[in-house]
């Protein structure tokens, strides 16, 4: 691939800047939403990282004033979401730019859904046809440029924000919540540590894999989803040796957003889990779901095998079988430095029953291709802790 190659204009799912360097398009942005006071939402890591200071300079360079709000958790809670409203009104800001990985995305989001509603942030949790309590009006304009390439919540319609009163995330869902423009610079995750690059690689991963490993006729979600997947067997290991391959940063970008794309289809067991997990130990995302990945493949195997059999073969891995799959799995987690146990995380063995309630509950668990339920998943849990595949 030449820097030529990387950049393109997509409408799918929405209108997407994709290119070394664009984030100095920043302002024509903004433009074209009428935002003129924006209100910059990230967290406090990437607050003080210089690609913030290259987004703040592109802004005055335009003579855009924008305040900046960055008290987002790794975990987004409840109150990260009110605390941002609070700073958009103080300011009289117009928009959003939610910039950042996807803790800062997903609060960026939410507050920028929550402008103008008039219930509180959990009324809106996706359950049945809540998010039509939303009033399409309360919302403002978000332009959203990722700087990690894992959760593509830049192109996704959901938030995950966690309710301290129950230690659950939650996910807050609306169609609008899609963000109007987004701009994917991958110069921006040049500087990523190597460790993060690793994890919330195999997540990018995770989402095409659990989206296409669904039950169900979607072909436009499952064609997205394997290219996904080769991209990230192009770029991962790459990125993660060389944080400034263009090539390998621009694929895992790229990945990342088909992903989320193509996870409108759902997801699986790998999530259940690691929303369960990270909403009571506080666990990296994309670390957990890397954990878990293998042991998921293999408790999916009798509903799966044969679909990833098809996929490797278009990834292009050295054997076209559900093995052939697990082990190219196996080596990008060996690769990037994933722990192969829950318990290395810190998840205790005795945590097993909660966790398993509560991945059964997770949004996530129904569209697993092999039916969940508090034993099964137990059990898969069980597994994960001490590191047995079967
Ligand atoms: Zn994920």
């Amino acid at each position: 691939m030449t820097e030529l190659t990387l950049k393109g204009n997509w409408n799918y799912p929405t209108a997407v800047r994709f290119g070394p360097g664009r984030v100095s398009e920043l302002p024509s942005a903004l433009e074209e939403l009428s935002i003129s006071r924006p209100l910059l939402i990230t967290d406090p890591v990437i607050a003080k990282l210089p690609i913030c200071k290259t987004v703040q300079a592109v802004l005055k360079k335009a003579k855009i004033k924008a305040g900046l709000f960055k008290d987002v958790k790794p975990n987004p809670v409840g109150d990260n979401v009110s605390d941002g409203v609070k700073a958009f009104k103080k300011g009289k800001h117009d928009g959003v730019i939610a910039f950042g990985g996807g803790s800062a995305l997903d609060a960026a989001k939410a507050v920028a859904m929550m402008i103008g509603q008039k219930r509180s942030l959990w009324d809106y949790e996706d359950v049945g046809d809540w998010w039509t309590r939303i009033k399409p009006a309360g919302m403002v304009p978000v332009v959203a440029i990722p700087t990690t390439s894992g959760t593509g919540s830049e192109v996704g319609r959901s938030s995950v924000i966690v309710d301290l009163s129950t230690h659950t995330k939650k996910i807050i869902f609306h169609p609008k919540m899609l963000p109007a423009k987004v701009i994917c610079d991958p110069e921006l995750t040049f500087d990523m540590p190597a460790r993060l690059t690793g994890a919330v690689g195999i997540d990018a991963l995770s989402h095409n894999l659990e989206a296409y490993c669904v039950n169900g006729f979607h072909p436009q979600a499952d064609g997205i989803a394997v290219e996904g997947m080769r991209l990230v067997n192009l770029g991962l290991v790459k990125a993660y040796k060389n944080g400034r391959d263009v090539a390998a940063r621009s694929q895992m970008m790229a990945a990342s957003a088909m992903g989320a794309t193509a996870f409108q289809k759902g997801l699986g067991a790998m999530h259940s889990v690691a929303h369960a997990i990270g909403g009571m130990f506080d666990t990296h995302h994309g670390t957990t779901i890397a954990v878990m990945m293998p042991y998921v493949l293999h408790f999916n195997r009798q509903a799966v095998a044969e679909r990833l059999g098809r996929a490797s073969a278009y990834i292009g891995l050295g054997r076209s079988s559900f093995e052939g799959f697990v082990d190219w799995v196996m080596m990008l987690r060996r690769e990037v430095g994933i722990p192969h146990t829950l318990a290395e995380l810190g998840v205790k063995p005795e945590a097993a029953p909660a966790l398993a309630e509560r991945a059964a509950v997770d949004p996530t668990a129904g569209s697993n291709p092999v039916a969940l339920n508090p034993t099964n998943l137990r059990q898969l849990i069980e597994r994960a802790l001490s590191g047995r595949m079967t």
